[in-house]
């Protein structure tokens, strides 16, 4: 699958990992679209960015990229909120789930499962949101696997990374494989140098997985 087929919520979410990816932080994006398909708000991830957009918000913890962009939706400017969708590069976290379940937000598509962090499975767990039938899509198998080949190689450049890659290696063996392989660092460095899109980025990712 290439980028010009994803649909405008995964592209507008992959461009935001992308971007995320370039500016060293962790490469994650989001993406709220409203009933008629039309991109309300972005997000993406900022723990390690120095500034962001108002009200968004960086350099914390908590600077996840479905955060951020719900930062920019709420029900009082957006009466309908209950009908938007929530596109994410990754299952959602359980911060993330928490803010998508108190700004009501009903429907939400990941790219990606988290076997570590992610949180979907807390849908059934609490009477309160349970009631809110949020309904989750996901994971969808190219795009997981662009994802989790950008989370691999970021992860490798930190301390912890071993524990992460076990975990995405059940669900994804071939994005860690391919994001393990010091190729894929150097060719998507390369792209990073030359100002490369998220397209050229997710096309050259996706097109490495279906040739492994
Ligand atoms: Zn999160």
């Amino acid at each position: 699958m290439r980028f010009a087929k994803l649909g405008p919520g995964f592209q507008a979410a992959f461009a935001m990992a992308w971007e995320a990816y370039v500016d060293g932080t962790v490469p994650i994006g989001a993406a709220i679209l409203d009933a008629e398909g039309q991109v309300v708000a972005t997000g993406r991830n900022r723990i390690r960015s120095a500034t962001c957009p108002p009200p968004q918000i960086a350099g914390h913890k908590i600077a996840h990229a479905e955060i951020n962009a719900i930062l920019q939706v709420q029900e009082d400017s957006h009466p309908d909120i209950r009908k938007f969708t929530l596109f994410t590069t990754l299952e959602p976290c359980p911060l993330c789930f928490g803010a998508i379940v108190m700004d009501n937000i009903r429907h939400v598509a990941y790219a990606a499962r988290d076997r570590i962090a992610g949180a979907t499975l807390l849908a059934d767990a609490i009477r309160f949101v349970r009631d809110k039938r949020i309904r989750f899509e996901g994971p969808y198998p190219v795009m997981e696997g662009v994802q989790i080949v950008w989370h691999t190689l970021f992860s490798l450049q930190r301390s912890g990374a071993e524990r992460l890659l076990d975990a995405w290696a059940v669900d994804c063996p071939e994005g860690v494989l391919l994001g393990r392989n010091p190729d894929t660092a150097e060719g998507l460095a390369a792209l990073m140098r030359r100002g490369a899109s998220a397209e050229e980025a997710f096309d050259w990712t996706a097109e490495r997985l279906s040739a492994q």
